[in-house]
């Protein structure tokens, strides 16, 4: 899968800067002969000392500019290859104008992620360090920024690595008495391989039981705020938020629609919905509305319930309820978890504390697991280790085992990307931005 000479037939350009205008824009090439373009662009003459920053007139053809260019010597590069960047000024059309030129000196347009790619291929990092990059880039809370971080220092693909290493010392022996069968595998390796695999396995469901918080770092905890009409539902979304988002009003129903917000709590996105309150209508607007509540609820990590008197609520079982005693300036009293006024303000830094231990976790470590690709593979491979403890506990023949704890380590090249096939590695980098 890893053809070296995939990589730099041509030399990649790009604008790696975002689009629109900024102080500065960055124009970035890959390639052998990137230095060579870059030379009949930029006004210094003499020799290029690779990562060392020069100050100069680039020029673009129909127009120059001032500003800097720096020289990455293969491999030590990001890619891998040898590579030049320009920073301009922040215009557009600087910016284009310059990409314009590295062209019409030979280089061609970076496909998405083809820098990334070319990193890949290069051994640079690992396939979860990069889609741990991406994470980043596209991290909607600080809690992605970091578990994107862990991955992108391959926190995964190394524990991948470590239990890889741990299957290959185990497999020596097993296939040791495949092809000598006659030298039945003694009851002591038998044990050893056994020790191994429950090992492997305990670190694998550990490892899958982080998606839990991983899941909820990536696409944010799920809040569905409920309750009757007129219960206080907008003015606590309101409040939570921190600006008027949804429409208060006394009169009931006024929430027809569910209507979304966003806010971070200890560094994790919640997105909260606003449900119309759900009670019998005839008004088919209202019903609508009230559908898209229950499909809020059905979605929900966590529901924050307003409760009004005795109103029953019936919610998913698996998902927790926190209640909430609102308007307590008013002096009502509910039996609930926490008496809150979106009014004054009070218990409403109470309630995002509870809603960040009940809807995340207080006691969540520094999970990394978050992408659904690494989990469907740490799954994978944790049950073909488990397969494969049977067999070794229930007396099966080797073969039978070590089918299974090849499987696992197959499984566990996900991380890496070694095992990944041409597809899967193509679509991950075509959601990557062009310039990445
Ligand atoms: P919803 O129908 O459940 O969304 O309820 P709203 O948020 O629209 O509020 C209904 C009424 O209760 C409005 O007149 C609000 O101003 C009032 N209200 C909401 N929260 C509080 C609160 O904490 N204290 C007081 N005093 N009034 C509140």
């Amino acid at each position: 899968m890893k053809e070296k000479n995939l990589r730099s037939d041509m030399v990649i350009s790009a604008i790696s800067t975002a689009e629109g205008r900024g102080g500065i824009a960055v124009i970035r090439m890959s390639g052998e002969g990137s230095l060579d373009i870059a030379r009949k662009m930029f006004s210094r003459k003499g020799e290029f000392v690779p990562n060392m920053m020069y100050a100069g007139k680039i020029d673009a053809g129909s127009f120059c500019d001032f500003g800097m260019c720096v020289y990455f010597r293969a491999p030590k590069s990001f890619t891998g290859e040898d590579s030049v960047e320009f920073h301009c000024h922040g215009g557009q059309e600087i910016a284009r104008g310059i990409l314009r030129r590295t062209l019409e000196l030979g280089a061609r347009l970076a496909e998405r992620g083809e820098f990334t790619k070319r990193a890949f291929l290069n051994g640079k990092l690992s396939l979860s360090a990069a889609e741990g990059m991406a994470d980043m880039i596209n991290a909607s809370s600080e809690a992605e920024i970091r578990a994107g971080f862990l991955l992108y220092g391959e926190k995964l693909t190394c524990e991948g690595k470590r239990l890889q290493a741990m299957i290959t010392t185990a497999l020596a022996s097993v296939e040791a008495d495949v092809d000598f069968p006659e030298e039945d595998l003694n009851a002591d390796s038998r044990t050893q391989i056994g020790h191994t695999m429950s090992e492997v396995a305990s670190s694998l469901s550990a490892l899958c039981a982080q998606y839990s918080a991983g899941r909820k770092i990536k696409n944010g905890v799920n809040v569905a705020i409920c309750g009757k009409p007129n219960a206080g539902k907008s003015t606590l979304f309101n409040a939570l938020l921190g600006y008027d988002r949804a429409i208060v009003s006394d009169i009931p129903g006024t929430t027809r629609d569910t209507v979304e917000g966003t806010l971070e709590i200890g560094g994790v996105l919640f997105r909260l919905t606003d449900t119309a309150g759900i009670h019998e209508s005839d008004e088919m607007v209202e019903r609508e509305g009230i559908r898209r509540a229950e499909r809020a609820i059905a979605a929900a990590d966590l529901i924050l319930y307003l409760k009004d008197g005795d109103a029953p609520a019936a919610f998913p079982q698996n998902v927790p309820v926190i209640t909430v005693g609102a308007k307590c300036d008013l002096g009502r009293k509910a039996e609930c978890d926490l008496l809150v006024s979106a009014v004054t303000g009070e218990g409403v830094d109470a309630l995002k504390e509870l809603m960040f231990e009940r809807g995340y976790g207080r006691e969540t470590g520094e999970a990394f697991l978050m992408e659904e690709r690494h989990y469907r593979a740490a799954e994978r491979a944790l049950k073909a280790a488990e397969n494969a403890l049977l067999a070794v506990r229930g007396g099966l023949p080797p073969e039978l085992y070590a089918e299974d704890m090849k499987e696992a380590y197959t499984a566990l090249g996900e991380f890496s990307g070694e095992t990944s096939s041409e597809r899967i590695i193509d679509e991950i980098f075509s959601k990557f931005c062009v310039g990445k």
